[in-house]
């Protein structure tokens, strides 16, 4: 039996969680709520997560830490550094943090990113619209999730605005990527050095908070790519887990916007999609056991509940259809479960992908 410590009890904490028990891999967590969506299915230690002592006790009664939010203090990880084995490493968990690091990682490594630039203050962000182009997306550096501390600019007169809206916290300006689509690529590394790619997933967001995935995405041609963007990024870490990258296409070219040190939301349909799923994967590889088999087990699309929940008694008459509800009390731009549709053809995929969209509000 292998103990794993998850800081932070989230939806990803619970699907990790459900995916140790056949390996006899036990999680538990650490996170300030007690009905947390992980809580509801291991134990949990009620704290901080940025709180020393308990995350020592987490340590203490852990062959491994891993997390499952990648705003995680990585400060309070660093302390416990002596004590036992973390991964994904906290070096990974801190470049992640902050989007002008991870975008310097991405540019050393040869990897496109938008265009961009720190700002500080007002004039900086005159500045960046001059040099960049006033259409663009202001950022705050840290702590942006799910579209939040993120402001669109179209003109000129809309800078003002958006930096009174997101000032007060370091800021990253980046040119507006007219893409024709957003693509996501998982892979899981071992600590040995070996790794797995999950097939291309192609990514739906609105209002910065992703909708839909539907995988696998074929085109060989950008999945090589992303690939080997990918290999770049996971052996400069010296990585050891899952990682997502998520990509806009932008004239058939891969524009690198962020990479995640977790398991990721456009990798959901992996528990129903592949014979090992990113929760799995990142379980094996944190555990040092083999990895197993991504492959594709046919055409899948995971669609989120956002913001309220749907009827599951009319979306699971769809034939091949998997609900995932995370326990989680309905609220604007919540994330609260998600279905995966799997089929054995992408037209059957589609047609099933129709139907059930018919049934889902996002709120
Ligand atoms: P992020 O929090 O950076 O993942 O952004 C969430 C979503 O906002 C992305 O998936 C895009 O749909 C959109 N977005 C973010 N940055 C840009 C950009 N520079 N250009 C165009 N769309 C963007």
């Amino acid at each position: 039996m292998s103990r794993v410590g998850i800081v932070g009890a989230g939806q990803l904490g619970r699907m990790m969680a459900l995916a140790g028990y056949p390996l006899n891999i036990r999680c538990h967590f650490l996170d300030r709520s007690a009905d947390a969506p992980a809580a509801q299915v291991a134990p949990i230690l009620l704290g901080g997560l940025e709180d020393p002592a308990k995350l020592r006790q987490l340590a203490h009664g852990s062959d491994v830490l891993t997390f499952d939010w990648e705003n995680v203090p990585a400060a309070a990880l660093k302390k416990l550094r002596g004590q036992v084995t973390i991964r994904p490493s906290v070096r990974s968990l801190s470049v992640s943090q902050d989007r002008l690091l991870e975008k310097r990682l991405f540019s050393q490594l040869r990897i496109p990113v938008a265009p961009h630039a720190a700002i500080n203050s007002l004039a900086d962000l005159v500045r960046a619209g001059r040099e960049l182009g006033p259409h663009g997306v202001l950022k705050t550096r840290r702590l942006g999730y799910d579209g939040k501390g993120q402001a669109v600019i179209r003109t000129v007169r809309e800078q003002s605005p958006a930096w009174e809206t997101l000032r007060g916290t370091p800021l990253i300006y980046e040119r507006f990527m007219p893409f024709s689509h957003e693509v996501s690529l998982v892979a899981v590394r071992a600590p040995r050095g070996e790794i797995r790619f999950y097939p291309l997933t192609r990514n739906t967001h609105q209002g910065g908070i992703l909708r839909l995935s539907i995988a696998p995405h074929i085109d060989p041609g950008l999945e090589g790519r992303a690939r080997t963007y990918m290999r770049r990024v996971l052996k400069a870490l010296g990585y050891v887990g899952v990682m997502a990258i998520e990509f806009f296409v932008v004239d058939g070219k891969l524009i690198a916007n962020e990479m995640a040190p977790r398991v990721h939301n456009s990798g959901h349909w992996t528990i129903e999609g592949c014979p090992s799923s990113q929760f799995e994967n990142h379980l094996r590889a944190i555990c040092a056991l083999p990895l197993g088999a991504t492959h594709a087990l046919g055409h899948a699309a995971m669609i989120n509940f956002i913001g309220k929940m749907p009827d599951p008694k009319r979306l699971l008459q769809i034939e091949g259809l998997a609900f995932h509800d995370y326990g989680k009390q309905p609220r604007p731009a919540r994330k609260l479960g998600h279905c995966t549709i799997l089929s054995a053809t992408a037209a059957l995929r589609d047609r099933a992908l129709k139907r059930a969209l018919k049934q889902i509000q996002w709120a």
